[in-house]
């Protein structure tokens, strides 16, 4: 694979252009598959060339979704790739490291970066578009701009512990829809507040993008994906299932009728007691973020964060 620098697509023949080929199914010798090959995705590391990939991507009209990650790609990041497919003829991902969400003392340089797996499954996914720029372009030299957001990012969640995460998020997705113009992003639930967020900001500055929102991938036991998990020590690793456990028996407590006091107090107790340091188990509404304390008050949320070790671990599910 190699950049497209004038926007043609590489002239790979791994990937012969539009063509079908008819293979045959070893492990199901009695059935035929009809694989089509995919155009192996466009690259664009400069503003430039993104905007000649995407002046090819529109022609036609064609729809447009943006799924905006920071790499190391698991299922979780593929589920919205595949989300964003069925809602646009045309996918674009972004893969940014974005500096300007971490704090100094976190993780910015250690954060796992996996460029030639990550592309791997874009090709595989037969994504359209990858833009991969780095910090300079998106943040040229007297870069001085910030998007201040408020409402949900405001709520005394993430932005409790984080409290620059939030300008950071805003304004890398600011840019990524200015740049980009997509029709649709999909973002994770798993980053659940960061979605609010982002959902209210896309509205207030009219940005012409409709925010879709996708359910939260998990692991067989249960414990939600995140690139951060290969952070995790082999026991951390076990322990952190913890999380989704409570969570599930917290909701389970609240839907029973148990106070919302209670079923919290018992939930972090469990939490602190497999060795985590809790920084929040709340339940909010689901939609304004709001806190609530009985189901009646609206369609509830039940959010986590906790430190096992070294690494800061999020989660939250539907009650
Ligand atoms: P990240 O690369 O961690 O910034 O995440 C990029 C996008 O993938 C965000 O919208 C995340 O919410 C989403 N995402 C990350 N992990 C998961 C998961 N386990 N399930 C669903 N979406 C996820």
């Amino acid at each position: 694979m190699r950049e497209v620098k004038d926007c043609k697509r590489a002239r790979n023949p791994a990937f012969p252009v539009a063509t079908i080929r008819v293979a045959f199914d070893k492990a199901r010798p009695s059935t035929w598959t009809r694989t089509k090959m995919r155009q192996p995705p466009l690259i664009a590391r400069t503003l430039p060339t993104l905007n000649k990939a995407l002046t090819r991507l529109r022609a036609r009209q064609s729809t447009l979704a943006l799924v905006p990650t920071m790499g190391a790609l698991h299922d979780g990041h593929i589920s919205l790739i595949r989300l964003a497919r069925r809602r646009a003829r045309r996918v674009a991902v972004s893969i940014f490291v974005n500096p300007t969400q971490f704090a100094p003392h976190e993780d910015l340089a250690s954060y796992p970066r996996t460029w030639k797996a990550d592309l791997a499954r874009l090709v595989d996914e037969g994504v359209d578009l990858v833009w991969n720029p780095d910090v300079a372009t998106m943040y040229a030299e007297g870069f001085a701009t910030r998007v201040t957001v408020e409402g949900p990012a405001t709520c005394g969640l993430e932005d409790r512990f984080r409290p620059h995460f939030f300008g950071g998020v805003a304004t890398v997705v600011a840019k990524l829809f200015t740049q980009i113009r997509p029709d649709f992003a999909v973002f994770g639930e798993k980053d659940y507040q960061q979605l609010k967020v982002v959902t209210r900001m896309a509205r207030d500055l009219d940005l012409g993008v409709k925010v879709i929102g996708a359910p939260v991938v998990r692991e067989r036991d249960g414990l939600a994906m995140s690139s951060r998990n290969v952070y995790l020590s082999p026991v951390e690793r076990e322990t952190a299932t913890v999380l989704h456990r409570t969570l599930k028996a917290t909701a389970a407590s609240m839907r029973a009728g148990t106070a919302f006091a209670t079923c919290l107090a018992a939930g972090a107790e469990t939490i602190t007691r497999a060795g985590f340091a809790l920084d929040y188990l709340e339940a909010r509404h689901a939609d304004t973020l709001a806190p609530l304390a009985k189901l009646d008050d609206g369609p509830v949320r039940l959010l986590v964060a906790a430190k096992i070790g070294t690494t800061r671990l999020i989660d939250n599910i539907k009650v």
